[in-house]
């Protein structure tokens, strides 16, 4: 039985379990990945203390920061969460764990098109990702399926690897910024499919074809393509807690300033939550928030008056024990 679980190993998850476990709490971190959106980000140049850091390298520190006082990570993804005679269990694809406390910290994916055949191709031609995944497609034939600022950047990155670019957007331009497009055009392998949308992903084994229709004039037309990049923003995945925690009319999870949510027991942090601005540092800071209100809720229920205000009081932790908990952790494999 763990004090706390939290969900997620974005930015928030992290800094709540670095929280968490310096409170000496029993802390488990379970994610899909290690990381989350931060990955995406090739560069940050707004995280307090640095001038500009790559996102895994942030990532990784604020990682080893909390496996130095004994926060402990599987790497799953969860399935469903519930509450049983005030604990919690939270399910995941390969096993069950429970815990007095949660933080739900699971921040945004991409947007998918929801359309035939994008799910089963996923990772076969289907990409999320064009900074991660274009070099993969030099000198193929890709389609781009996003607008605004998302789409702008991923055919930036396209039009220098592949041979072909079509662009599929549902206005008549995909950006506003029309130096930009001007830009994107002049490489001479980018076709514009102005009001337009994806319909399906054909394909045995790995993407052969995108099927695009046309929405002013019906048009249909099978596009043969190697690769396709989704790039239409984020959103919570949040179908798992309906019901178990409130949501908003945009299905991000409700809290309030202690990083509560709807139900006793369960915080949360990060872009999954109805915090409007979507900032690692911000993220980070309602990691904090989360941790230290399960931690307040964990004494309460162990019958331990302490009402933790602020995380510096922690005693400080030698030199020689800091060295001796890096090794080890850093022997622990992801
Ligand atoms: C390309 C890009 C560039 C960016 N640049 C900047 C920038 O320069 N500065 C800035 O401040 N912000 C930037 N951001 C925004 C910033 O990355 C996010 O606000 C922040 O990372 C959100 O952190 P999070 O921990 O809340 O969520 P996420 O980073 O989304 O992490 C969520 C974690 O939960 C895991 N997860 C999801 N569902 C489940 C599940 N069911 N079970 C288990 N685990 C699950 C995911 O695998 C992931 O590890 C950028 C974002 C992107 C995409």
């Amino acid at each position: 039985m763990y004090d706390v679980i939290i969900v997620g190993a974005g930015i928030a998850g992290l800094t709540a379990a670095l929280y968490s476990a310096r409170q000496n709490l029993k802390t488990l971190v379970i994610s899909a990945d290690l990381g989350g959106q931060l990955l995406l980000a090739s560069e940050i140049q707004n995280y307090p203390g640095f001038i500009k850091v790559k996102g895994f390298e942030l990532i990784k520190k604020v990682e080893e920061q909390a496996r130095l006082y004994g926060a402990e990570f599987i790497f799953d993804r969860v399935t469903g969460l519930e509450e049983v005679n005030g604990k919690f269990k939270v399910k995941t694809t390969m096993g069950e764990y429970e815990a007095l406390a949660l933080i739900l910290a699971f921040g945004k994916t991409p947007r998918e098109m929801g359309i035939p055949g994008e799910k089963e191709l996923k990772g076969r031609g289907v990409s999320y990702c064009a900074i991660c995944d274009a070099p993969l497609f030099k000198n193929c034939s890709v389609a781009l399926v996003g607008w605004g600022e998302a789409g702008l950047e991923a055919a930036l990155i396209l039009k220098d690897i592949v041979k072909k670019l079509y662009w599929i957007f549902p206005g008549a331009k995909p950006v506003r910024d029309q130096q930009m497009l001007r830009f994107v055009l002049d490489s001479g392998k980018v076709e514009l499919m102005p009001f337009s949308e994806a319909v399906e992903v054909k394909g045995e084994k790995k993407v052969e074809y995108l099927v695009v229709k046309n929405k002013k004039t019906g048009d249909v037309r099978e596009l043969k393509v190697d690769g396709i990049f989704v790039e239409m923003g984020y959103e919570a995945k949040t179908d798992f807690v309906k019901g178990f925690v409130e949501l908003s009319e945009k299905g991000e999870v409700k809290i309030n300033k202690l990083g509560r949510t709807s139900r006793k027991g369960v915080f949360a942090a990060g872009d999954v939550t109805d915090m409007p601005y979507k900032q690692a540092v911000i993220s980070a800071g309602q990691g904090a928030i989360a941790a230290l209100s399960a931690y307040n809720y964990v004494m309460e229920l162990k019958g331990k008056k302490v009402e933790m205000q602020a995380d510096w009081k922690h005693l400080k932790i030698s030199e020689e024990e800091e060295k001796k908990r890096l090794f080890h952790s850093s022997k622990v494999n992801l």
